[in-house]
């Protein structure tokens, strides 16, 4: 029961047909190189990850939280926010985390003038430890994927153009990376802001969509985040700084050897078996007692870090529903939801990148003169042949499992639902007022040094 048609983009071609559901019987369309499922039942789409029963009902309660702070965000203007219980309750619990490590330096210096050998070794230990844990303000060595303003003064100045617009601090410093994803940090004592674009994306994204992606970035030097204020940021910094110290790789490891049965000494004689016990549980019992110690050292660290992710985590989800605001003023609402829809498509992005990598390394096709070129078109045309009915499983998938762009994000689809909702907006920079050849040119050197990155070669 099919019937042929061929949708065909850029030198993909894909053939789609029509299959019924052996669910509902209800007709879709089908594409062979993706998932069949049925848009009526629901056949096929996807399941959320197992899990434990407690780790369901963590995400279930992460989701009821996400899905109030959406409804919170959707009945405020595109202006609203203000800091509320928790905002002050995070900034005192930061406090309290840097007056933790004055008084660890503090107490170390005690120690050090105290005299006696031992307590100034302790005091040396501790001054170490400060220092190691210290919090840092980041600063940046040479960094190859830096785009220097000299080399790219178009991209810079659309930068700084998005900027003024939103009243925001333009980026000091523009880096490109191969992947799918952007971030904004601020570095040193002067908090430049530096802002990091991931060339696949930035290559599927249509022109007033890296308008929208580029405001949105820029937007969070006012959206009020929490993690972005210093104080804060230092604290959660410090704060997994003393986790990763005292939980190398989690304790989890050792858990699982020790749950593992003891069937396979089954076939050796029994006096080896015995000893093997012995020795194992010998070794399983000195790991324990490093591993409780170090577990007890670390529950409160834990504890408090928990409690101040906890608090900070809904301003921050809400922060980047502003941030999706301010990309929605610098390049339209229309290319903001539009540019959130490309995030569906990420692990679709990826197992193209993936595939050609592959095919590149078993020599599997001929090399282009212009590789970067071939890889990034190649992967504008394929993400542009994926039909309706897939990009619409990634829709239904994303929702299903509450996917976000990481922790601090709400999940993709409510964002996407909030700015749908939105009353629409103008472009305060309008696609055709930029000189977008000369910015093609300026990252021809990013799109080489991203594409021998992801081919491997
Ligand atoms: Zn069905």
């Amino acid at each position: 029961m099919r019937v042929p048609a061929v949708a065909s983009s850029g030198d993909v071609t894909a053939s789609i047909s029509t299959c019924n559901c052996p669910n509902c019987g209800a007709a879709f369309d089908a594409d062979p190189r993706f998932s069949q499922w049925c848009p009526a039942c629901e056949w096929n789409l996807g399941s959320e990850p197992p899990g434990t029963p407690r780790a369901l009902r963590r995400r279930a309660r992460e989701r009821a939280r996400a899905e109030r702070s959406h409804a919170r965000m959707a009945a405020r203007s595109t202006a609203g926010g203000r800091w509320g219980a928790e905002w002050v309750a995070s900034q005192v619990l930061a406090s309290l985390v840097h007056l933790w490590t004055l008084a660890v330096v503090a107490g170390s210096v005690w120690l050090l003038l105290s005299g006696s050998v031992f307590f100034a070794f302790l005091g040396l230990v501790g001054l170490g430890l400060a220092f190691l844990l210290r919090p840092k303000l980041g600063t940046r060595g040479e960094d190859p994927a830096l785009v220097a303003p000299e080399a790219a003064p178009q991209l810079y100045a659309l930068a700084a153009r998005i900027a003024g617009e939103l009243g925001v601090r333009p980026p000091a410093r523009i880096r490109v990376q191969s992947g799918y994803r952007t971030d904004y940090t601020r570095l040193g004592v002067r908090q430049e802001v530096e802002l990091t674009v991931g060339m696949a994306l930035w290559t599927v994204l249509s022109e007033p969509e890296r308008i929208a992606l580029l405001g949105r970035e820029l937007g969070r030097g006012r959206n009020r985040d929490p993690r972005r204020g210093l104080w804060l940021r230092l604290a959660l910094d410090t704060l997994d700084a003393w986790y990763r110290l005292l939980m190398p790789d989690g304790g989890d490891e050792l858990m699982l050897t020790r749950i593992e049965r003891p069937g396979q000494y089954d076939m050796l004689p029994t006096s080896g078996v015995v000893r093997q016990i012995y020795a194992n549980a010998q070794k399983a019992l000195i790991e324990e007692v490093a591993s409780r110690l170090l577990r007890t050292c670390a529950l409160p660290v834990r504890l408090v870090r928990r409690a101040l992710h906890r608090l900070v985590l809904s301003g921050s989800q809400e922060a980047e529903y502003r941030a999706d605001d301010l990309g929605a003023r610098a390049g339209s609402s229309r290319a903001v939801t539009a540019m959130l829809d490309m995030l569906f498509l990420e692990e679709s992005a990826t197992a193209y990148l993936c595939q050609q990598r592959a095919l590149v390394g078993h020599g599997g096709v001929a090399r282009p003169d212009d590789l970067a070129q071939a890889l990034w078109n190649g992967l504008a045309g394929y993400l542009d042949s994926v039909p309706d009915i897939e990009r619409e499983r990634r829709r239904r998938l994303a929702a299903r499992q509450g996917t976000a762009v990481d922790a601090w994000h709400p999940p993709t689809h409510l964002r996407v639902r909030l700015q749908a909702g939105r009353p629409e907006q103008p472009a305060a920079v309008p696609a055709e007022s930029v000189d977008w050849p000369a910015i093609h040119a300026e990252l021809e050197d990013a799109r080489w040094r991203t594409a021998i990155l992801v081919l491997g070669i």
